[in-house]
């Protein structure tokens, strides 16, 4: 069994909504959700949109691969996603599945970099980790994720 972090986003619909299915599709696909963060409202991050999102994190103990585990939340995205008769070309999204970190696994892969190349400038990734896990540590970087916020936001 392994631990894995996934951050979940989404900017779309009824966003609670689409936290609360992405956790439920989670417990059906890939495993026991042990713990889920608070929710947190951020900025669009990295393009414009008026659309805020909601973020959340999640711990989830799982028997399957890290690939395996990719392959499950891409499943996950597109069946959340299919209702999006809105979705445009923006990066706007019902949801967002991203695997933060796998045990302490370090994976440099094209299809799969863990943890994720983006988690140590993303406050609303290391937000709502702080809250689930502050001492944590980053295997790459050697620092726990209250320290790496604490860097991100002085
Ligand atoms: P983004 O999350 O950056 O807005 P996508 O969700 O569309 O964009 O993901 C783009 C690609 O990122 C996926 O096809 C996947 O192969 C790749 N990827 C690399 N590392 C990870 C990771 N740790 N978690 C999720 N996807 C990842
Ligand atoms: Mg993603």
């Amino acid at each position: 069994m392994s631990l894995v972090y996934l951050g979940l986003g989404t900017n779309l619909g009824d966003k609670e909504q689409n936290l609360n299915n992405a956790v439920m599709a989670l417990t059906l696909e890939v495993g026991d959700v042990l713990r889920v963060s608070s929710f947190y409202r951020s900025k669009p991050w990295g393009y414009d949109s008026k659309n805020e999102f909601l973020n959340a994190v999640a711990l989830v103990e799982t028997s399957l691969t890290p690939f395996e585990v990719l392959q499950k939340t891409q499943e996950i995205e597109r069946n959340l996603g299919r209702t999006a008769k809105t979705a445009t070309g923006y990066s706007d999204r019902l949801i967002d599945l991203d695997i933060l970190m796998y045990d302490n696994l370090i994976l440099d892969q094209p299809t799969l970099t863990i943890p994720h190349p983006l988690l140590a400038v993303r406050d609303f990734v290391l937000l709502p980790l702080s809250e689930m896990a502050p001492d944590l540590v980053h295997p790459v970087l050697g620092k726990s994720i209250i320290e790496l916020r604490r860097e991100l936001i002085p």
